[in-house]
């Protein structure tokens, strides 16, 4: 009996301490928890180094991956959401037969939007109006010819006279802006009378041929709303299609009336308004391509 006995007290002690040492275990875990919660909180940092410590002993988990970096897991700083840049779209904006009597109204517009515009200018007009070649090669806006006569019968006599136009033109050009220009458009676009003979001779010259996919017919309408809207709708079926619009518009007071709100619509929709340069494959009706 007493054998017994003392086998029950064994057994008792040996259930009892076995009792206690879980508790203790389970209170560790408790305590370890608590740590991890409070040194990493929802950081996604954690998650990962939990996911690369899968399968280790929870004792590993907290000495290999946690303790050294508990401090800097909780002064890090969420990142700010990185922005997808878009790139910007372009609007080449032309204004031909000038400089007229409404260029400095023009040229304030401009200004006033940050917009730059390549002008194909007259011989004569450039020469009649010093002042505003000046200012608008001060502004950084494009400098560009359309010939001397404007006369479908000179102009086209040959294609030499169409190519000694031009010279004359960048001539008188370079003589005001002190800037040299091969950039042109002929007058009443080049169709169809710029046919290959004409073609290589102005490629002689080293001239770039810039036509448009633009007309705003401000010399048809004369009138400053009827021409905005009218280059804000093609506007935007270009942009559809995303090509980048080159706008036809002339030196004429209608045409400034119109430009405030088509510069605003290009603004407002992202546009940068740059200038052609020389150094650009020319866009024109024998070379038509998505620019
Ligand atoms: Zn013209």
């Amino acid at each position: 009996m007493k054998k017994k006995m003392f086998v029950f007290v064994i057994i008792t002690c040996f259930l009892t301490i076995l009792l206690f040492n879980q508790k203790t275990a389970n209170a560790d875990i408790v305590v370890q928890n608590q740590f991890k919660k409070e040194a990493y909180g929802s950081d996604p940092w954690f998650s990962i180094v939990k996911n690369i410590n899968k399968g280790a002993p929870v004792d590993d988990k907290i000495t290999k991956a946690h303790i050294p970096n508990a401090n800097i897991a909780s002064e890090k700083k969420p990142k700010p959401p990185i922005k997808k840049e878009h790139p910007k779209k372009i609007a080449y904006i032309t204004i031909d037969d000038g400089p007229n009597n409404s260029i400095d109204r023009i040229l304030s517009i401009l200004d006033k939007y940050k917009a730059k515009a390549t002008f194909f200018m007259l011989n004569d007009n450039m020469k009649y109006h010093k002042n505003a070649v000046k200012k608008m090669t001060k502004s950084g806006h494009g400098l560009a010819c359309h010939g001397v006569t404007h006369d479908t019968n000179k102009f086209y006599h040959s294609p030499t006279s169409a190519a000694q136009e031009m010279k004359t033109c960048f001539a008188t050009l370079k003589k005001i802006s002190g800037k040299t220009s091969v950039v042109m458009r002929v007058p009443y676009g080049s169709k169809p009378y710029m046919t290959t003979p004409y073609r290589k001779k102005m490629d002689e010259y080293g001239y770039k041929m810039w036509d448009w996919n633009i007309d705003s017919l401000d010399w048809k309408w004369l009138n400053g709303p009827k021409t905005a809207d009218f280059t804000i709708n093609q506007i935007k079926n270009m942009k559809k299609a995303g090509i980048t619009p080159i706008i036809l518009l002339h030196d004429k007071p209608t045409t400034a009336d119109a430009l405030p709100k088509i510069l605003k619509y290009l603004k407002d929709n992202g546009y940068e308004m740059k200038p052609l340069t020389n150094d650009m494959k020319p866009y024109n009706f024998w070379n038509l391509r998505k620019i």
